[in-house]
C-alpha cells in the first residue's frame, strides 16, 4: 500500500504547509484537509472514499470541492466514512444548501454524487486489501483516529487524528503487532501548553509522558504542528525522544505500507 502525505499541518502558508490529508493508493482519502488542493482532477476522480477523523474546518476544507469538482465525471458517489455525530455536523453545517449544496440528493437522491457511511469505533471497512478502524480520541469535538491494515502485508499503521491524552487508544496500539509508523499529532510546543489544553491537542512534553506508554516500537511521525511552532516543537520532541525514532512528518512524504 501507498500511502501519500498530501497535508499535515496545523496551518498553511506555502506549498510546505497543507492541512491534513493522506492518500492511501488511489482511492482512499483519509481527511480532506487542502493539502488536497493539489490533485489534479483525474486523481480527484479515481477517489471512491473519505474517511473523516473530526469536523474541524482544517480536515475537511477540500471535501464540498471534491464532490462539486468529479461529481459529473463519477458513476458512484463518492462514500464520505465517519461517526454519526461527525456526518451529522457536516450535513448540517455545510451540504446544507447554504454554505454549499446538499449533494447527498443531487443531482438525484436515487444517484447522488455523495454518501455517508456511518462508522463505529472499533469496528473495520475492509476495500479490497485495506482495513481502515475507527480508534478513539479526545477532542473538543467528537473525534477518531485510524487504524489502516494491509491485509496481504500484516504491516499497520495508526493516525491518532487530533487528540490529547487518550489511554483507550495507548491499550489499542500497543496490540498491534506489526506496527509500522505511528503517525501522532502534537501541535504545540511546551510554551503553549494553554492552548494546547484548551484545544485538547498534544503539546511536547504532554506527548512525551503518553510516549512512554507505548510497549511497540514503531517509526513515530509527528503532524499537524501549528507553522508557526514547527521548529519548536521538532527540537523539543527530537531531545526527549531518545532511542525511540521520531521525525516530523512533511507533506509529499511516501509511506510503504
Ligand atoms: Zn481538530
Amino acid at each position: 500500500m501507498r500511502v501519500e502525505i498530501l497535508g499535515c499541518s496545523g496551518g498553511i502558508g506555502g506549498t510546505s504547509r497543507r492541512t491534513t490529508s493522506l492518500l492511501l493508493d488511489d482511492d482512499i482519502l483519509i481527511d480532506a484537509g487542502t493539502g488536497v488542493t493539489d490533485l489534479p482532477l483525474p486523481a480527484l476522480k479515481t477517489v471512491d472514499h473519505v474517511f473523516i477523523t473530526h469536523s474541524h474546518l482544517d480536515h475537511i476544507t477540500c471535501l464540498p470541492f471534491i464532490v462539486d469538482s468529479v461529481g459529473e465525471m463519477r458513476n458512484t458517489p463518492l462514500t464520505m466514512h465517519a461517526t454519526k455525530e461527525t456526518l451529522e455536523v457536516i450535513h448540517r453545517h455545510i451540504f446544507n444548501d447554504d454554505i454549499w449544496p446538499d449533494f447527498t440528493v443531487i443531482p438525484s437522491p436515487e444517484n447522488p454524487y455523495l454518501c455517508f457511511n456511518t462508522l463505529e469505533v472499533g469496528r473495520s471497512v475492509v476495500i479490497k486489501h485495506r482495513s481502515i478502524t475507527a480508534l478513539p480520541a479526545n477532542h473538543t469535538v467528537p473525534a477518531v483516529g485510524y487504524q489502516i491494515d494491509n491485509l496481504d502485508t500484516g504491516a499497520t499503521m495508526v493516525f491518532s487524528g487530533d487528540t490529547t491524552t487518550c489511554p483507550p487508544l495507548w491499550d489499542i496500539i500497543n496490540n498491534i503487532p506489526d506496527l509500522r509508523y505511528l503517525l501522532v499529532e502534537n501541535t504545540y510546543p511546551n510554551s503553549q501548553r494553554e492552548m494546547a489544553i484548551h484545544t485538547k491537542h498534544f503539546y511536547s512534553s504532554l506527548l512525551l509522558a503518553e510516549m512512554k506508554r507505548l510497549r511497540v516500537n514503531p517509526e513515530i511521525l509527528i503532524t499537524n504542528a501549528k507553522p508557526v511552532w514547527f521548529n519548536q516543537i521538532e527540537k523539543e520532541l527530537v531531545q526527549g525522544a531518545g532511542a525511540r525514532k521520531l521525525r516530523m512528518l512533511l507533506a509529499e512524504t511516501i509511506l510503504d505500507l
